[in-house]
C-alpha cells in the first residue's frame, strides 16, 4: 500500500490506513497564518473600476484556519477588534496609492495588479497560483513587503522553513515603522520557526524528558517531550483537533470508532530517528492500529488538514476491514481535509488539471484505482490523488450520510465495491467514473476554457507538480 513520494511541494503526506505515508501533491490548503487569531491583514488595493481600496481581511480561527474575505461582517468580532488598524496601514502602504497618474509607473501598476490577484487566488483557495504572482512580484521589486509577508506564511504553512524565515527577515527589512504591528508579529512568527528548526534537526539538542500523554473518551494522545517544551498547551490543541476531525468525519461516513484512538505526535527529527528504517521514501505518519504523525512544534491548520485526512482513513478501515476501493478511501479521506479548511470539493486549478488529463488520454480509470495506486508515477499520482477526491465529491452529493454509511458498511462485509454502489447510488464504478468526466467536461467545454488566464502560467505548473 506504499505510495512514492508524489510531491516537490510536500505540503502533506497522505497515510494509507496500513501503511506508511507519502508525500502528496495537493496543496490543499488556505492555513496560510499559523497560532494565534489575530485580524492579521486587510485592505489592499483599490486599484481598477473602484477608487477607494477594498478591504481583505485575513484572519485566523481557534483551529488555526486561515479565513480570507472582503466581508468585515463574516469576520468575527474580536478578530475585527483584535488589530484594530490593519486596514489603514495596508491603505497607507499600497492602498491610497493614485489610481492612475504621475506617481504611479506600469511598474507600480503590475506589481499592484498582481498583489491583488494573489489576495483574489487566497481567497479562492488557490495558493500555487498566488505563490507564482507573488514570486512574479518580487522578481521586479525584491524588497516588497507585501509579497514577503506572504511568502512567509505559506512557505510556513508548507513546512518550508527556511524560506518562510528568509522572507520574515526581508519583510523585517524592508517595512517601515508604520507597519509596526506586523513587525512585531513578524518577530514573534521568527521566533516560532526556530522552535521549528530545532525540532527538524538531527543533530541538535533535543528536550529529553518523559513522554506525554493526555486522553478523553476519544482519543488517547502521546507526544515526545520536544512538543511539551515548545508548546505547552501542545495537547489542548491537537486534541481539539481530533475532536472536530471526529465530527466532521462522523457526518460524512456515519461512523465513529468503537474504541478510542491512539495517536501519537513527534517532532520531525525524533520521528525520522524512531520509524526512518521503516520506509524506504519519505513519509510523514503511518497507521498501525494507532496514528503516528510528524508535527510542527507549534501545531496550525497544516497538522489539523492532516488529522482530517488520517482520521477519515481509520474510520474507513474499521468499516470496511480494508482501504479499497482505494479511489474512494483516498478521496473521502480528501475531502475531509478539504473541509477542514472550510473549502468544498476541488479548486478550479485542480479541476482544470484533471479536465486536462482527460483531453491528454492521461485520466485513470477509478477501476483501475481500485486495488492500490502504485505503480503510478509522480503525475500519475497526483491525477490519482484529485480523481478520487472529485468522485468522492460527486458520490457525496448523491447521498446522504446514513447511505454512505450503509456504503461502507455493505463494503465491510464482503459485498463487491460494483454490488454496493449499484445497492446505493443506482451505478457502478464505470458510471460514476463516467459522470465525474462528464461533470468536469462540462465545466470547460472548450479548449479556451482550460487554459491558465495568467501570463505566469508556465511558471504555476512548476510550482504545482
Ligand atoms: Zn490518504
Amino acid at each position: 500500500m506504499a505510495h512514492p513520494s508524489i510531491s516537490r511541494l510536500a505540503a502533506f503526506a497522505r497515510l494509507a490506513t496500513s501503511a506508511p505515508l507519502a508525500t502528496s501533491g495537493l496543496p490543499a490548503t488556505a492555513a496560510l497564518l499559523t497560532a494565534t487569531a489575530l485580524l492579521v491583514a486587510a485592505a489592499l488595493l483599490g486599484l481598477g473600476s473602484t477608487p477607494a481600496p477594498a478591504e481583505v481581511f485575513v484572519w485566523v480561527d481557534e483551529s488555526g484556519v486561515t479565513h480570507i474575505t472582503d466581508d468585515p461582517s463574516g469576520v468575527p468580532a474580536h478578530a475585527r477588534t483584535a488589530e484594530q488598524g490593519f486596514g489603514e496601514l495596508w491603505s497607507s502602504s499600497i492602498g491610497d496609492k493614485p489610481v492612475s497618474g504621475p506617481t504611479l509607473d506600469a511598474s507600480e501598476a503590475r506589481t499592484q495588479r498582481l498583489i491583488r490577484g494573489a489576495i483574489d487566488d487566497l481567497r479562492r483557495g488557490e495558493t500555487a497560483r498566488a505563490s507564482v504572482s507573488l514570486d512574479a512580484v518580487l522578481r521586479e521589486s525584491p524588497g516588497e513587503p507585501v509579497a514577503h509577508w506572504y511568502l512567509a506564511l505559506l512557505d510556513r504553512q508548507r513546512g518550508r522553513y527556511e524560506s518562510a524565515r528568509v522572507h520574515l527577515e526581508a519583510f523585517l527589512a524592508a517595512a517601515g515603522d508604520d507597519l509596526e504591528p506586523w513587525r512585531q508579529s513578524a518577530s514573534r512568527r521568527l521566533s516560532a520557526l526556530d522552535d521549528e528548526a530545532r525540532l527538524a534537526d538531527p543533530n541538535g539538542a533535543r528536550a529529553t524528558g518523559p513522554w506525554q500523554g493526555l486522553s478523553n473518551a476519544n482519543f488517547r494522545v502521546h507526544y515526545g517531550p520536544e512538543l511539551e517544551q515548545a508548546s505547552p498547551n501542545y495537547a489542548q490543541t491537537v486534541l481539539r483537533y481530533l475532536e472536530e476531525a471526529r465530527s466532521t468525519v462522523s457526518a460524512r461516513l456515519g461512523a465513529v470508532p468503537d474504541e478510542s484512538m491512539g495517536v501519537v505526535f513527534y517532532g520531525k527529527a525524533a520521528y525520522l530517528e524512531a520509524h526512518r528504517h521503516r520506509f524506504s521514501f519519505q513519509t510523514v505518519g503511518f497507521f498501525d492500529g494507532r496514528i503516528h504523525v510528524v508535527s510542527a512544534a507549534h501545531p496550525a491548520g497544516e497538522l489539523r488538514a492532516l488529522l482530517f485526512h488520517e482520521y477519515s482513513h481509520a474510520v474507513y478501515r474499521e468499516q470496511t476491514g480494508g482501504d479499497r476501493p482505494y479511489w474512494l478511501n483516498e478521496g473521502l479521506a480528501e475531502i475531509s481535509e478539504r473541509e477542514s479548511l472550510r473549502r468544498k470539493g476541488l479548486t478550479r486549478s485542480e479541476r482544470r488539471t484533471l479536465r486536462v488529463a482527460i483531453d491528454t488520454g492521461k485520466w485513470i480509470p477509478l477501476r483501475r484505482l481500485a486495488p492500490s495506486f502504485s505503480g503510478l508515477d509522480d503525475e500519475g499520482a497526483r491525477a490519482a490523488y484529485l480523481e478520487s477526491a472529485a468522485a468522492a465529491q460527486w458520490i457525496a452529493e448523491q447521498t446522504d450520510t446514513a447511505q454512505r454509511a450503509k456504503l461502507l458498511g455493505m463494503l465491510g462485509t464482503g459485498v463487491d465495491a460494483d454490488q454496493a454502489f449499484l445497492a446505493i447510488l443506482g451505478v457502478d464504478t464505470d458510471a460514476v467514473d463516467g459522470a465525474v468526466r462528464e461533470a468536469i467536461l462540462a465545466e470547460f467545454p472548450s479548449e479556451a476554457a482550460i487554459e491558465v488566464p495568467h501570463r505566469e502560467s508556465a511558471k504555476l505548473r512548476e510550482a504545482t507538480q
